[in-house]
C-alpha cells in the first residue's frame, strides 16, 4: 500500500509547495525592521504614540498636564527612518516640527497587561523623532478631524538602533535632548514624563492587545519647533545611541 504510506509526505511537500510560492496578487512588501545593538534586527509590528506626556509640552501646546488621561496615536510601520541617514522634507508642509522622544521596543504584548507586568514586555529602548506636520494638525484640531496625515506620513518615525534591554536595564531618567544644527532645542528628563513607560503599556494594553514588534514613542519634552531643509538634528537619550537625521 505505498500510495497510503506517501500520503503525509506528500501532503506535507505540498504544503511546502504552496508555503514558498504563497499567491498574492504582488510580491509582499519586506517586514520593516530596526537594527539593534549586537543583535538581530527587530521587525516591526505597528508603531504608537503617546500624546502630551510631559507636563512643558503640554503646557505649550495650550493644555492642562494634570487633567488629561494619556491618549494614544499611531504611524505606519513603514514611515520608519531606521539609523541616521536624510529625511526628505515631506509635501503638504511648511511647518514641519521636531518632537524627541524615548522609543519602547516591545518584545512580548497582550492584553489588559498589570502594571506590575508591564516591564516585563520591554525588549529595548531607542530615541526617535516623532516628526509633524503642525500646520496640517492645527487644522485637524480645529476642525476636530483626524491626525494620520499630520503625524503618520513617509518618514515620520525615524528611529535610532535599539539598545536591547540587557545592556541598558531598566530606564526611568535621564536626559534627552535635540539639538538642531548644534543649539539645543529640547531638553528634558525621561523622569519628567506625566505617565511613567510602565503606565503607559499598562494603559495602552487596555486598548488594544499589544504585540512583539510592537514600538512605543513616549512624547516630547517642551521645545519643540521648525526644521527646513539642510538642518542636521542630534537627537540624544542618556545611554542609547544618538540619531542624527539630515532635513532634504
Ligand atoms: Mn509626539
Amino acid at each position: 500500500m505505498p500510495e497510503s504510506a506517501d500520503a503525509p509526505l506528500q501532503s506535507a511537500l505540498h504544503f511546502i509547495q504552496v508555503s514558498l510560492s504563497m499567491d498574492y496578487a504582488f510580491t509582499p512588501a519586506p517586514v520593516a525592521t530596526l537594527p539593534v545593538i549586537a543583535g538581530k534586527p527587530f521587525p516591526i509590528r505597528r508603531i504608537f504614540c503617546v500624546g502630551r506626556n510631559y507636563a512643558d509640552h503640554a503646557r505649550e501646546m495650550g493644555s492642562d498636564p494634570l487633567r488629561e488621561a494619556p491618549f494614544f496615536f499611531m504611524k505606519p510601520a513603514d514611515a520608519i527612518l531606521s539609523g541616521s541617514s536624510m529625511l526628505p522634507y515631506p509635501p503638504a508642509t511648511a511647518n514641519l516640527h521636531h518632537e524627541v522622544e524615548m522609543v519602547v521596543a516591545l518584545g512580548r504584548g497582550g492584553a489588559n497587561i498589570p502594571l506590575a507586568q508591564a516591564t516585563d514586555c520591554i525588549f529595548g529602548y531607542a530615541v526617535g523623532l516623532d516628526m509633524t506636520r503642525r500646520d496640517m494638525q492645527g487644522i485637524a484640531k480645529a476642525k476636530s478631524q483626524p491626525w494620520d496625515m499630520s503625524k503618520g506620513f513617509d518618514h515620520s518615525a525615524p528611529i535610532s538602533a535599539i539598545t536591547p534591554r540587557p545592556a541598558s536595564g531598566l530606564i526611568a531618567r535621564g536626559r534627552i535632548e535635540l539639538k538642531v544644527n548644534g543649539e539645543v532645542r529640547q531638553v528634558g528628563d525621561l523622569s519628567d514624563m506625566i505617565w511613567s513607560i510602565p503606565e503607559v503599556i499598562h494603559q495602552l494594553s487596555q486598548l488594544v492587545e499589544l504585540q512583539a514588534g510592537d514600538l512605543i514613542f513616549t512624547g516630547t519634552p517642551a521645545g519643540v519647533g521648525p526644521v527646513v531643509r539642510g538642518d542636521q538634528l542630534e537627537a540624544t537619550v542618556a545611554g542609547l545611541e544618538p540619531l542624527l537625521i539630515t532635513v532634504v
